[in-house]
């Protein structure tokens, strides 16, 4: 016997942009006039229509278990969404719907990964990647995507990092944290290569409906059979619909890959919330005026940031065109001294902006990226100029 806890399970980091989260909400609670630029999730309330179909589903009692991998009609409504928005056909055995995005990837990667698989991480990534595929005991490798590409890799780095263990890539458009989006050329370029080297994409696309500038969202999957047979298609409602707490997610796979998820989901939660599930098919199927809306003000506090970053001595932004943020680049203010103190990475930058500015930011060295900070603009315009006026004023008085 011994008590020697799981060292798989111990290895993995608890989330620092829930963290700071956190840690912002606990000073404005304590009267504190913080400006919490740390958001991972939409300020906005969610829509009216939503919130009252969920409270018709628990008027009407429907509120038992479902079937373990979703309703049947809440799979065909994202069957009829991915292929009017993503021009993407999947049949609802094909669909598994989760509690949330995380937990489809948690289950993509249960269901692909065998011990020593390597999955391949573009940098910056979202935090939670490598953790969750770490958990399915897989191998997450590395590969950079250029500052001067955009923070996207590119077709010949993928290839150059595919070994015999290769299993999948992730590719995350528009991407948090950079607010990147793929081109579709330069998707068909990476889907060729996936083809060719017979492995899997999992392709986040969380953030499909906030894009930006004209731009399209482009679903890899979309690009051809081959590539859809080796895509894993997987969002949710938690960004787009300003439903976070709601906890739904879903992925699109091959027959197989759905039905191999859906069992491991039958044992480890069985459905997601029957309630939620009512008002994530409202969702998706009522008027989309809001999803429009909400995107409409996200825009205009993406120009708004970027703007005003762009004036900023020290930091440079690259032109979020999706999502909800900024990625910047603090490399400069590395090695300036702040009241003496040399600055030695973006963490200790956060560190002196939460405490003598009550500004909470997310410093990216958890998303692969030490030298970057990331602003969310997933609140108000006056909240965002007066954090900025903050940060501008510390990056004033830096020798
Ligand atoms: C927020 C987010 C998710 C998952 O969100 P859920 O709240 O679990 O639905 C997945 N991927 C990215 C990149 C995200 O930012």
């Amino acid at each position: 016997m011994s008590l020697e806890l799981s060292s798989k399970a111990k290895k993995v980091k608890p989330s620092s942009t829930l963290a700071i989260t956190a840690k912002a909400k606990a000073m404005k609670a304590e009267g504190i006039d913080v400006v919490g630029f740390g958001a991972g999730e939409p300020d906005f309330d969610t829509p009216q229509y939503i919130k009252d179909a969920a409270i018709k589903a628990i008027n009407e009692g429907f509120t038992k278990y479902t079937t373990a991998s979703g309703t049947d009609e809440l799979k065909k409504a994202v069957c009829e969404k991915e292929l009017a928005y993503n021009h993407l056909q999947y049949a609802p055995n094909q669909v598994v719907i989760s509690n949330g995005g995380k937990h489809s990837l948690t289950n993509i990667f249960e269901a692909i990964l065998n011990p020593e698989d390597e999955v391949i991480i573009p940098i910056p990534y979202w935090l939670t990647y490598p953790e969750i595929v770490k958990l399915a005991d897989g191998v997450p490798v590395f590969i950079e995507g250029k500052k001067e590409n955009g923070y996207k890799i590119t077709a010949s780095e993928l290839e150059a990092a595919i070994t015999d263990k290769t299993k999948a890539l992730i590719l995350n458009t528009p991407s948090n944290p950079t607010g990147m989006i793929y081109s579709k050329e330069e998707l068909e370029d990476i889907a060729e290569v996936v083809v060719r080297k017979d492995i899997y994409v999992v392709a986040d696309e969380m953030y499909e409906y906030l894009v930006y500038e004209g731009n399209e969202h482009v679903s890899i999957a979309s690009l051809g059979d081959e590539i859809y047979k080796r895509t894993i298609t997987c969002s949710g409602l938690s960004k787009s619909y300003a439903m976070t707490g709601w906890r739904i997610g879903y992925a699109c796979a091959d027959a197989a890959i759905a039905k191999i998820m859906g069992s491991v989901q039958s044992h480890q939660t069985s459905n997601p919330n029957s309630i939620a599930q009512k008002a994530a098919f409202a969702a998706i199927t009522g008027p989309q005026d809001s999803l429009y809306s909400m995107k409409d003000e996200f825009d205009k506090r993406r120009v708004y940031m970027y703007d005003r970053i762009k004036a900023m001595p020290l930091v440079d932004c690259a032109k979020p065109l999706g999502a909800f943020y900024c990625f910047i680049d603090f490399s400069n203010v590395i090695g300036k001294k702040y009241k003496g103190e040399v600055i030695d990475s973006a963490a200790r930058v956060a560190e002196i902006l939460i405490q003598d500015y009550s500004v909470a930011v997310v410093p990216c060295a958890d998303f692969g990226s030490p030298a970057n900070i990331r602003l969310s603009y997933a609140i108000s315009i006056p909240t965002i100029e007066k954090g900025l006026d903050r940060i501008e004023e510390f990056l004033g008085i830096l020798e």
